[in-house]
């Protein structure tokens, strides 16, 4: 019997009676017990703060034993979510003089303009600040497409680069490859606390001020904010999407097929496809040129996954990015200027179109968009059109137009569409803002999350100078002239 087989066989002996204490509160060496309690979170030796753990007898729950999590940093504000809003929000409030903890994920910063490889940033054109000054660094660190387009086609690698100089220049703190896990609201229902994961353990951070930039309302979900999800009873949601870098392929040679350089690209491009038997789950393929024979592409669609579900999810990536390599595999054999296609990296993270939508002090509707509402607190307007992507595989597999019905002219989006309404010193940014799910399909793109970020992160700061909560700020009071 080998040892494992030894403490699996006390442990279910110990599971007969009701909610029974683990194996490794069951070991019999108490020694190693005492060894074990004493262990905390070390970088330099590896060592980790020990979960303990009792398995309720039915064997679906484990419940943690309480355990005393180091607190990792206290700073007037701190960002959850490194993506276009998270910038905004780590920028704006650290040059406002305040001392910003931003919280990230992934391994680097960016969100789905780097690690989901997106390449195109939309609705950018009439934003000054924050947005204007990543396109002109984008632009000028970056190809002659870059330059071109003012930016708004920049190369992935240029972004990451730049986020990161800009942040730590302005003095943000940056912690990476760190996933937020939980919050804590104190008697006065304010966020006090989040809790996080990531190889350093399980950490507490503190903040005056807390900016939810998660994409998906994290942070707002864990301190108790309401919140809707997608549309209808089922909470049906946009599908995500894999994209992914491609080179092999002389520009001059398929410039017809290219976003930027031709209206028709995209029906051009699905009916070479499927001329040569490929049919992609996204029907309006979009590939675009970045530089010296890269391109990324867009053709990808999975249908009916949900945000929370990280089974879900992974199964997602895996079928999404094999059918990113079956396309590409199709193209090569339409040989001529496609014979040598390749890709040269499929985003790490697939793109997630629609997560959570906090309830905020104000929700922007369908009929603000059809209006074209102006707003005294107004932080951007916003121009991109309603875009809801199909939502099944029946039907066009491309753009859901009846969505479009009520039309749409350039909108306010308000500052208190960014201040949690249930609880306080929290304000939200980005595609997790308080609206329907129609507005989050124009008021989603880059172009204006990055404006929401600055906006939320101006207001954590002087809010928190003043010492008012954000909802008692007006935005007229504080706004860059
Ligand atoms: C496939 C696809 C195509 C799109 N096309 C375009 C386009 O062409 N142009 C355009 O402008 N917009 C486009 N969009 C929309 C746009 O990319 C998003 O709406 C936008 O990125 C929202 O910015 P954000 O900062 O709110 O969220 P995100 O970009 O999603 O960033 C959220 C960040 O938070 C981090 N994060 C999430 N949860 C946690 C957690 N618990 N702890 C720590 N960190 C966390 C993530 O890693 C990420 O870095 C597209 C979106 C998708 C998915």
């Amino acid at each position: 019997m080998t040892q494992g087989d030894h403490s699996r066989r006390q442990f279910l002996q110990a599971t007969a009676g009701g909610l029974v204490l683990s194996s490794a509160l069951t070991s019999s060496d108490t020694a190693a017990d005492e060894k074990h309690a004493t262990r905390v979170t070390n970088p330099v030796s590896g060592d980790v703060l020990q979960t303990h753990g009792m398995l309720s007898a039915d064997g679906t729950q484990l419940v943690e034993q309480q355990r005393a999590i180091p607190v990792a940093g206290k700073t007037d504000v701190l960002v959850c979510g490194g993506g276009p809003a998270g910038i905004g929000a780590a920028l704006a409030a650290a040059r406002a003089g305040a001392s910003v903890q931003l919280i990230e994920m992934a391994g680097c910063l960016g969100g789905v303009w780097t690690c989901g490889l997106l390449t195109k940033i939309l609705d950018s054109e009439n934003k000054s600040g924050i947005m204007a000054e990543l396109l002109t660094k984008f632009s000028s660190r970056g190809s002659e497409v870059a330059k071109n387009t003012h930016g708004t086609v920049y190369d992935p690698e240029i972004a990451k680069l730049v986020l990161e100089e800009l942040c730590v220049e302005a003095g943000v703190n940056i912690r990476l490859h760190t996933r937020l896990a939980g919050a804590v609201t104190d008697e006065h229902n304010r966020v006090a606390a989040v809790l996080t994961e990531s190889k350093s353990g399980r950490e507490a951070w503190l903040a005056d001020r807390f900016i939810d930039c998660s994409g998906d309302g994290d942070l707002a979900a864990h301190a108790g904010c309401r919140f809707d999800v997608g549309t209808g009873a089922d909470c049906e949601c946009q599908p995500m999407s894999m994209l992914a870098l491609l080179t092999g392929v002389d520009p001059e040679a398929v410039r017809p097929y290219i976003r930027e350089d031709s209206r028709k690209a995209k029906p051009l491009l699905l009916k070479l496809m499927e001329e040569h038997g490929v049919s992609p789950s996204y029907r309006g393929p979009t590939l675009r040129h970045l530089h010296s024979g890269i391109y990324s592409i867009m053709t990808n669609h999975e249908y009916g996954v949900s945000a929370f579900d990280a089974s879900a999810i992974t199964e997602a990536t895996i079928r999404a990015r094999r059918e990113v390599h079956d396309i590409i595999n199709g193209l090569r054999k339409v040989g001529g200027p496609w014979k040598d296609i390749s890709v040269v990296a499929t985003a790490e993270q697939i793109g997630v179109r629609e997560g959570r939508r906090i309830k905020g002090r104000y929700e922007i509707t369908a009929e603000d968009l059809a209006k074209g509402l102006r707003h005294e607190q107004a932080v951007c307007r916003a121009k991109f059109a309603i875009d809801v992507h199909a939502l099944n595989a029946h039907g066009n597999k491309e753009i859901s137009r009846e969505f479009k019905k009520g039309g749409l002219k350039p909108y306010d989006i308000p500052y208190p569409a960014l201040v949690a309404a249930d609880v306080d010193g929290l304000l939200v940014a980005g595609r997790c803002i308080s609206g329907d799910f129609i507005a989050h399909s124009s008021y989603r793109v880059t172009g204006n999350s990055v404006p929401m970020g600055e906006a939320a992160g101006l207001a954590a700061a002087e809010s928190a100078r003043r010492e008012i909560l954000p909802h008692e700020l007006d935005w007229r009071e504080i706004k860059p002239s």
